[in-house]
């Protein structure tokens, strides 16, 4: 089946009642037959629901729609994006192992690697996102997981799957990919060689910013025992509801995709027009540093641009004040755009010198395009613009 079809047809196991929609299935608990069934199912010798913390037929559709999207075998879902990421460490780490991730990261996976997972004795080293070399040179022989995110949060630098999952395997690690911009419409890191994809559901998945969630998509081994297992214990278990939406959200996921990436790349190229803006960050514009691996790599530049003011923290401030139909809000993947000052925000934890490292400015402003008219949003836009130039 194609990818739209698999959006649209995976995952639903139809009822006696012949339902047409997927239901949701709000129960905390599943009833067995007889003791002896109950006792089979906690030995694990039959198949079958037993309680919501691990297996609920409507968190089930959602993880195997989005498996069959990602090309892999097995999904799980988790209560957010940030505890996909922590399910996965707990599942693949113990103390005294390393990690490699690249320097631009979503700032509260650096969080959580520098200050919690730290805290158990694993230990992480930051290198330049696109740079193989300092990869390779950073792994260490008690490296476990490589991980990153491309392209980045909020700079979209990228990195060649490719040849990252070659530096991987052949050091005996585990690459890790959050495929959070792209989604699989985009990008599919398992048929490029990733062991692992991880997913912030909270942003394109759902796509209309209405519920938490998150997922780790890979084998049957790494996730269907390793991360599912963290999962089954700790219990960082995606709702029967939410499940339900960004199952939903799956079906227009390719068709919002396109829109979203054809209205940011215009966006891209108008906003490189404009005097109060230094320098434009987005995939599509033939001046970005790993524009080669659009069309490659990832279809197309994606629904996120960045870019940087020339007035500093008083301008990005200002600009984005003077919108009147944006909304100021951290979250992105949404059908309405949105407008972020990252060094205040979303990477506002992080030290001012951590952030000169990533190359945060005061400056940067990151706009995620969502599905409005474009020429309302660079209208919204242009106000804010004339305001500082
Ligand atoms: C939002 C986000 C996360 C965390 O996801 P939550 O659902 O907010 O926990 C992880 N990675 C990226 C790239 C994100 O944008």
């Amino acid at each position: 089946m194609g990818f739209a079809t698999r959006a649209v047809r995976t995952g639903h196991h139809r009822t006696p009642e012949g339902e047409h929609g997927e239901p949701i299935f709000t129960t905390s608990s599943f009833v067995f037959a007889s003791a002896a069934e109950a006792a089979a199912r906690f030995a694990g010798e039959q198949q079958g629901n037993i309680y919501s913390r691990f297996t609920n037929p409507t968190v089930a559709a959602f993880e195997e729609r989005l498996a069959a999207l990602e090309g892999g075998e097995r999904c799980v879902a988790t209560a957010s994006g940030m505890s996909a990421i922590l399910a996965l460490c707990m599942g693949l780490l113990q103390t005294g192992d390393h990690i490699v991730a690249s320097r631009s990261l979503f700032g509260t996976t650096t969080l959580l690697f520098n200050t919690y997972l730290a805290r158990f004795g694993v230990d992480t080293s930051y290198v330049t996102l696109a740079d193989l070399d300092a990869w390779e040179a950073a792994i260490r022989p008690e490296t476990r997981l490589l991980f990153c995110e491309t392209p980045s949060n909020p700079l979209t630098e990228m990195v060649d799957l490719r040849r990252l999952a070659e530096v991987a395997h052949r050091r005996g690690c585990v690459l890790a990919v959050d495929n959070c911009f792209c989604t699989p419409a985009l990008q599919r890191p398992l048929e490029l060689g990733a062991d692992l994809v991880i997913h912030s559901a909270t942003k394109y998945l759902d796509g209309q910013g209405r519920c938490v969630g998150g997922a780790v998509v890979g084998d049957r081994k790494l996730v269907g025992e390793t991360v599912f297992g963290v999962l089954r214990t700790a219990g960082p278990t995606m709702s029967p509801f939410n499940a339900w939406v960004f199952l939903k959200g799956l079906e227009t996921l390719e068709l919002r995709m396109r829109a979203h990436a054809r209205a940011a790349s215009q966006l891209a190229g108008w906003l490189g027009l404009q005097p109060a803006v230094e320098r434009v960050y987005y995939p599509g514009l033939p001046d970005h540093p790993q524009h080669h691996l659009v069309g490659v790599q990832q279809r197309t530049g994606g629904g996120i641009v960045a870019f940087d003011v020339r007035s500093g923290q008083t301008g990005a401030w200002r600009l984005i004040d003077s919108t009147r139909l944006l909304s100021i809000t951290a979250n992105l993947g949404d059908a309405k755009t949105t407008i972020t000052h990252p060094a205040t925000t979303t990477h506002g934890r992080l030290t001012p010198e951590e952030r000169a490292d990533v190359g945060i400015g005061e400056g940067l402003v990151r706009v995620a395009v969502g599905l409005e008219d474009i020429a309302d949003i660079q209208a919204d836009l242009a106000r804010g613009l004339k305001a500082i130039s």
